[in-house]
């Protein structure tokens, strides 16, 4: 089947990748000068600028689409865990450094902020909820309204994300 993609985001790129696997005939449409969407590259004055995304949260994903095209990730990018993920810095001259270490974070907070431990604590665990819930649905199709809203519904339905804090 001949089919036209319109946009070279991730979304764009991985949809394309995907159907050219399955033997289409793809075609990507893209309105700017290069691919990316939101990932696009600027260049100027010699320097170079990712858009974002800044981290890549599921490498698995891009291992998926290069193992769908019988390719292997690692022939052509190099992805490295990283350490630190950000330094949020305060007017104060304090620096947060936070990474993937929970004990570095709650020691953090304890300097910064010891009442608010108890509440990062309960925020990590509901965010891990929705991740959970989140990837069994990644690559469910969501084409008719009713299954699109039984999903944030089955969300709320969860009986330990507290709903006011979810929507
Ligand atoms: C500041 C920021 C930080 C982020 N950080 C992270 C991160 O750390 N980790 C992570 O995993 N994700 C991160 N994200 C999210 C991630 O970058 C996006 O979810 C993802 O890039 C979106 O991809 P997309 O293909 O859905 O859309 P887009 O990237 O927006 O792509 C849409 C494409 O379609 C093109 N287009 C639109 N209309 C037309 C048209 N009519 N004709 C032709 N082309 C068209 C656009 O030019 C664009 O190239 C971040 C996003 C932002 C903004």
């Amino acid at each position: 089947m001949k089919i036209v993609v319109i946009g070279s985001g991730f979304g764009g790129l991985s949809a394309a990748i995907r159907l050219q696997a399955q033997g289409h005939d793809v075609t990507i449409l893209e309105k700017r000068d290069k691919p990316g969407g939101r990932a696009y590259v600027y260049e100027q004055d010699g320097f170079t600028f990712d858009g974002r995304p800044t981290i890549i949260t599921a490498p698995w994903l891009i291992h998926d689409l290069f193992a769908l095209c019988g390719k292997e990730t690692a022939d052509y990018v190099t992805l490295m865990p990283i350490n630190l993920f950000y330094n949020i810095r305060f007017e104060d001259g304090s620096i947060f450094h936070y990474d993937g270490d929970r004990e570095n974070i709650l020691a953090q907070i304890r300097v910064f902020s010891p009442g608010d431990v108890d509440g990062y604590l309960r925020f990590a665990h509901d965010t891990e909820l929705i991740y959970e819930k989140g990837f069994e649905l990644i690559d469910q199709p969501s084409q008719h309204f009713l299954p699109c809203l039984r999903s944030p519904l089955t969300w709320c339905a969860y009986e330990p994300i507290p709903r006011s804090r979810t929507w």
